[in-house]
């Protein structure tokens, strides 16, 4: 999750469509859940492809874009990314990363640690795998550095 590829600004985003649009750089920076897939040359939601919903509400997008799918109709995107940033999902998944990030990077005890003080010195495996975490994300970032 801390690893994901992220293009730069030498990388060249490939033109698609008859309207000659790419995906642009500066919206990694607009929306920090956002991923880009160079082999799909496409965005995806971070946060809902590690923790995606059970259902996907009236989103316009619908649950499988941005999520299971890519998403790459540039000609509408920051709407589309703004629609998708408003989910109730979309927030609930924001929520499960962060208290995921706090416990795999020892700012918070897991329950069962909170439970159990005892098994404090196996939080230091979970520092370790904070920086080497790995999730099934290879089958849409297949470049991110491994560890
Ligand atoms: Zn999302």
């Amino acid at each position: 999750m801390l690893n994901v590829w992220r293009p730069d600004y030498k990388f060249k985003f490939p033109i698609s469509g008859t309207r000659n649009l790419k995906f642009q750089l500066a919206w990694l920076a607009e929306w920090e859940w956002l991923a880009y897939s160079k082999e799909e040359d496409g965005a995806y939601c971070l946060w809902c492809s590690l923790f995606p919903p059970s259902s996907g509400g009236r989103s316009r997008v619908g649950l499988g874009k941005l999520v299971h799918t890519k998403f790459s109709q540039w000609k509408n995107a920051k709407e589309e990314f703004r629609a998708h940033q408003n989910l109730q999902y979309h927030d609930d998944s924001r929520l499960k990363v962060a208290g995921f990030l706090s416990v795999a990077c020892g700012k918070q005890d897991n329950v069962h640690m909170q439970l159990d003080t005892a098994q404090k010195r196996k939080v230091g495996f979970l520092k370790y795998s904070c920086v080497y975490i790995t999730f099934p994300m290879d089958s849409f970032f297949p470049h991110r550095p491994k560890p």
